[in-house]
């Protein structure tokens, strides 16, 4: 029986290594995103050139995505299988303010705007920044 990093792995023609199963697992397990720190933290033992090129190759193959949120840190989310189908629809991301946890909005789509002649587009990123659930519950 495979486990779910794994079938993901093979689903986006990844080579299944220990490394990539143990990275994949943490987002998995997760339901926000998490920054390179986050993981080295969750991975103490882990090569952090290792972690990094990780990233790179599962955010080439549409595994996982980039969001700026504004806090410095970048973090990576799994992209949900819409994410790959039209790359000029993306979704907007939720940044709380008190815990610092980011996640995806995927039920929504942003549409891009048209741009001007000539124009080329690099990314898109709408952040809405608020208090998470936990947060604004302990706010009470
Ligand atoms: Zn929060
Ligand atoms: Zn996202």
């Amino acid at each position: 029986m495979k486990n779910d990093a794994e079938q993901l792995l093979l689903q986006k023609n990844i080579k299944v290594t220990a490394n990539r199963l143990l990275v994949l697992d943490l987002f998995l397990q997760r339901d926000y995103a998490l920054s390179l720190t986050d993981i080295e933290n969750e991975l103490p033992w882990a090569d952090k050139t290792t972690l990094f090129r990780t990233l790179k190759t599962f955010q080439q193959k549409a595994l996982l995505h980039l969001i700026d949120d504004g806090s410095k840190a970048h973090k990576y989310a799994l992209c949900s299988d819409h994410c790959e189908i039209d790359r000029h629809l993306v979704h907007p991301h939720f940044h709380c303010q008190n815990c610092g946890k980011t996640l995806c909005l995927t039920r929504q789509d942003i549409s891009v705007p048209v741009l001007p002649e000539n124009y080329t587009v690099q990314s898109v990123s709408l952040i809405v920044n608020g208090l998470c659930s936990t947060c604004s519950s302990q706010q009470l």
